[in-house]
């Protein structure tokens, strides 16, 4: 983008009643992680169209945690993996009006990381450090998430269960099976009601690079 094509953005945001701003998977590549459609290993054509539902979760807890889960989303867990120029950049200049949303794709936590506001940070797929029982419409335990479960059975094909109902634990992600209404957690209502309410949209990265 060119200066003048950003100051002429800046000029938008400065004037607008309202900013929301959606992130997806292409601010995070420059941090060490992989996005789904891009790179030399096409994690979606090789993981996510055949194991990234629920009803193979459901068909195979055991494999779907060792090969989706850690197959296709291992970049997340390495201790490299830190928020970039771009993530802290956005956490700097949605502080300055606590009015403005930022919608995010990303499961990664490297917003949170970069110093963004929690309350104007909407994870639309959800967290992938966070976690909830895989039957929790059903479960006593509700839909509640906790931030750890214990996967060193995974070799032994031991998975993370309930400790209320015994069904599979699961990461706090939207499956691609599923509805952005299928957990509270996803903010799929207030994310359609900062969308309506937007004067202005910003797109990061521009949809054509990501
Ligand atoms: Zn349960």
């Amino acid at each position: 983008m060119m200066d003048a094509d950003l100051e002429r953005v800046g000029r938008w945001i400065r004037a607008a009643s309202s900013v929301v701003y959606v992130v997806g998977a292409g601010l995070s590549v420059p941090s060490g992680v992989r996005a789904y459609r891009s790179g030399s290993q096409p994690i979606w054509a090789e993981l996510v169209v055949e194991w990234g539902t629920r009803e193979k979760l459901e068909a195979d807890p055991a494999a779907w945690w060792k090969t989706f889960w850690l197959g296709a989303h291992g970049d997340l867990f390495r201790d490299d993996v830190m928020p970039n120029r771009g993530h802290r950049a956005l956490a700097r200049l949605v502080a300055r009006d606590p009015r403005d949303p930022v919608i995010t794709q990303n499961v990664d936590g490297l917003h949170r990381r970069a110093g963004h506001p929690e309350g104007q940070l909407v994870e639309i797929h959800g967290r992938h450090d966070r976690f909830v029982c895989s039957a929790y419409a059903r479960c006593p335990g509700g839909d509640g998430a906790v931030d750890r479960v214990d996967l060193s059975g995974l070799d032994a094909g031991v998975i993370p269960r309930c400790a209320r109902c015994g069904a599979p634990m699961r990461p706090l992600v939207l499956l691609f099976d599923e509805l952005y209404e299928s957990h509270p957690a996803f903010q799929a209502r207030r994310a359609r009601r900062a969308l309506d309410d937007a004067s202005v949209l910003v797109s990061l990265p521009p949809a054509t690079s990501s």
